[in-house]
């Protein structure tokens, strides 16, 4: 049983049911529950993910009594947009407030040729990265399918964007997204279907810390995207002090995954490395880390440390950064210098969600 135990109204007699997030069958299933063709499921499918509409009295293609109940009973709600950042360099950092009150991030960053939008996974993260921000939180709960794809949804409303624009998406905003995989995998499913969003899988990266249980979980998925592993250290100890979650999932376990991932022609596995000043960005980390991923079919972004005032930590030199980069292509492991963008508006990795801790931003715009 789906949806029907969770149908009603609330107390004020205000429809209570919130459609987004509910696939096709689930809808299906939902026209059919009240008495109507199973094709009509199929429509507001349509009309909810591929042609992006909200008010039910807009799908003239439905009938009009199945309009009506639609509008006695439902509503399809995005995540409501409580502040725009907007950087200079054109990414805008969105605060997105659920319907409990929590408040998530997603970041939308135009580019030439194509749009990427950053999203959150879990409002909060309970994984505890020593120099990341979002860590700060804690967890404080899963996001749902509807409050994952209605990021998207919320940011191409707000900007306008016709599905004629190429679309990236990458799950790493807020949260661990394999630690809330059931509802990471129906919403990626949501977002590449073909007759919804039609987001390809190759323009969709879900980032991991490294859950390792979580990427065999998902090297058997029949839909899946692209996969990041958050390396950001070169052995064992460095990584324990980094990131406390290596002690549960060590980084030879993490790399025994990795070897066995079943990768797509021409796909490659993105290791990310964030370089801290003094900590893990000399010649020898860079040796070692191409050691580490020799024989995998793998790619690297090395990003500089975004820092703030709560971290002690710092973005190297770009020398050592270029001298790092250096020795893995010299080992023939492409590696590439993410450049983080919307730094002045705090959007960039790791540094969102510190308006929940009541750090002051310094917009350029806001709502
Ligand atoms: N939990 C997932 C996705 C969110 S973090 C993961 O860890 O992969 C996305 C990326 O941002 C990760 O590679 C993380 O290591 C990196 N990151 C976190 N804080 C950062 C910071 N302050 N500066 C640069 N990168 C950071």
């Amino acid at each position: 049983m789906l949806i029907f135990n969770v149908v009603g109204l609330s107390m004020a007699g205000i429809p209570v049911e919130n459609l987004l997030g509910l696939t096709c069958e689930e809808l299906e299933e939902l026209a059919v529950a009240h008495h109507q063709p199973r094709y009509r499921g199929r429509q507001l499918y349509r009309a909810i993910y591929a042609r992006r509409q909200t008010d039910f009295d807009a799908l003239t293609d439905l009938d009009k009594s199945f309009r009506q109940l639609l509008s006695n009973n439902f509503r399809v709600q995005y995540p409501s947009i409580e502040q725009r950042f907007e950087s200079p360099d054109g990414a805008v950092r969105y605060l997105l407030a659920l319907e409990d009150g929590q408040t998530v991030e997603a970041v939308y960053m135009p580019e030439e040729d194509r749009t990427t939008l950053c999203l959150s996974s879990q409002a909060g993260c309970a994984v505890d990265c020593r120099f990341c921000f979002t860590a700060l939180l804690g967890l404080k709960r899963n996001l749902t399918v509807g409050e994952i794809v209605g990021q998207v949804l919320a940011i191409l409303a707000d900007r306008q964007l016709s599905a004629r624009n190429r679309l990236n998406t990458v799950f790493m905003g807020m949260g661990e997204p394999l630690l809330n995989f059931v509802s990471v995998l129906k919403s990626i499913k949501l977002l590449s279907d073909p007759s919804g969003l039609a987001i390809p899988w190759r323009r969709i990266t879900l980032s991991t810390v490294g859950i390792v249980p979580g990427i065999r979980k998902l090297a058997g998925e029949a839909t899946r995207p692209k996969l990041a592993i958050s390396l950001n250290a070169s052995t064992e100890e460095q990584r324990t002090a980094l990131m406390p979650v290596n002690h549960k999932y060590p980084l030879r376990d993490l790399l025994a995954a990795c070897r066995v991932y079943p990768l797509r022609p021409g796909e490659r596995l993105t290791f990310e490395y964030v370089m801290i000043d003094g900590f893990n960005d000399s010649p020898e980390d860079a040796r070692r880390v191409a050691k580490l991923l020799g024989g995998l079919r793998a790619k690297v972004n090395l990003i500089p440390y975004n820092s703030g005032p709560e971290m002690p930590y710092h973005p190297p030199p770009l020398e050592r950064v270029l001298a790092f980069q250096k020795v893995l292509t010299e080992r023939e492991l492409p590696a590439f210098i993410r450049v983080s963008r919307g730094q002045d508006i705090r959007a960039a990795c790791g540094q969102l969600s510190l308006v929940g801790l009541g750090v002051q931003n310094h917009p350029a715009s806001t709502t």
